[in-house]
């Protein structure tokens, strides 16, 4: 199944909570004290539903993500269904490991394939910054721990990019990641939402992160894998392992965009920078049949015409929906 301009529909991100435990100021600033109600989110049995459903239209990958994901309670509950679906490849998680070391165990008993972890700087007083106060490094890196004692390593770990911010600590994030085997993923800063105050001067483009490890760590670009992929890879070298950029701003990929996003309250996205989207909510609560709602979410698909980032420089202002409740 293609939309407007060619792409098929391949994974899926599903938001399960808008609540966080942090405060990043690039995601949800501290002033921010507005949160959907229990009512309003989806039920586990309502989100295997349409997960189920959108498999059987083609996606292959979900990934669960937030808010925080680890603060909604049972969640080893809702992987132990999803993981269950037929036809689905591939279940992952993005948290910022805060709950790992209580909850690593119970998710790899559920059946979660994998975990990636966000964890922007490894320099303390940096790391407090940018999550509003709330959090250690060392509280990360134990999650991390977590993760690998579980048996999920190797782990992907995150790392929202700004300048003048995090950005002098990086090729200590990758000195320390490459000699664990975890897989860095650099983030270009993006203008999700609006309440980060997003600037251009902010971001650190993806050719000057590579620019800075390649100085100190010799790298290699490295063959995409799949129609979609997000990251930009690289190797080291040495042999010793890879590293990502996301250059979401200063080089788009809408032309591989296979993702759709359905946020904790039901609404289904076809971008990240979506105004508006499908209220499945509302359609899995007035009782419609599942041949009725895969017609929906067929034509949505088939309708969508999104490339907010090819087009970002025409229509920098427009209203979108905040990082915390898309879920990134
Ligand atoms: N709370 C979890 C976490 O932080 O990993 C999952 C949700 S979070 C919204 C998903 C990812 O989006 C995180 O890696 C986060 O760093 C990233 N993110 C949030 N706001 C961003 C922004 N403005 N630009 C780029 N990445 C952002
Ligand atoms: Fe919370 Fe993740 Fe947003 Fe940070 S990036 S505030 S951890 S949802
Ligand atoms: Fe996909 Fe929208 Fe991001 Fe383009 S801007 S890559 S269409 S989510």
């Amino acid at each position: 199944m293609r939309d407007q301009l060619g792409r098929p529909l391949q994974d899926l991100r599903i938001s399960i909570t808008d609540r966080c435990n942090f405060r990043c100021t690039y995601c949800m600033p501290a002033h921010h004290q507005v949160f959907l109600s229990k009512d309003d989110l989806l039920t586990f049995e309502e989100i295997t539903r349409l997960a189920q459903i959108l498999v059987e239209l083609g996606i292959q990958k979900i990934r669960l993500t937030g808010g925080e994901p680890l603060l909604r309670a049972g969640i080893e509950n809702l992987v132990e269904k999803l993981v269950q679906i037929e036809g689905l490849h591939d279940l992952a998680m993005i948290t910022n490991g805060y709950l790992l070391p209580r909850k690593a165990q119970a998710l790899k008993a559920a059946g979660l394939h994998r975990l990636t972890i966000s964890l922007d700087s490894l320099d303390n007083a940096v790391f407090r910054h940018m999550n509003g106060g709330l959090a250690n490094v060392e509280q990360v890196l134990a999650g991390i721990a977590a993760a690998e004692q579980a048996g999920f390593a190797p782990l992907k770990i995150n790392v929202v990019v700004q300048r003048g911010v995090n950005d002098h600590t990086l090729v200590n994030l990758a000195h320390y990641f490459k000699e664990r085997g975890h897989i860095l993923r650099f983030i270009e800063y993006m203008d999700a939402g609006t309440l980060n105050n997003w600037r251009m001067e902010s971001v650190v483009p993806a050719h000057e992160i590579l620019a800075r490890i390649d100085a100190v760590l010799p790298l290699e670009p490295v063959e995409a894998s799949y129609l979609g992929e997000v990251a930009t890879r690289y190797r080291y070298r040495d042999g010793s392992g890879e590293i990502g950029v996301i250059a979401s701003v200063t080089q788009p990929f809408c032309g591989n965009c296979t993702r759709l996003r359905l946020s904790a309250n039901g609404q289904l996205y076809t971008c990240l920078f979506a105004k508006v989207g499908l209220n499945l909510r509302g359609l899995l609560r007035s009782g419609i049949s599942d041949d009725k709602l895969k017609a929906h979410l067929a034509k949505h698909w088939q309708q969508r015409t999104d490339r907010y980032s090819e087009l970002r420089t025409a229509q920098p202002t427009q209203e979108k929906i905040e990082m915390h409740y898309i879920g990134g």
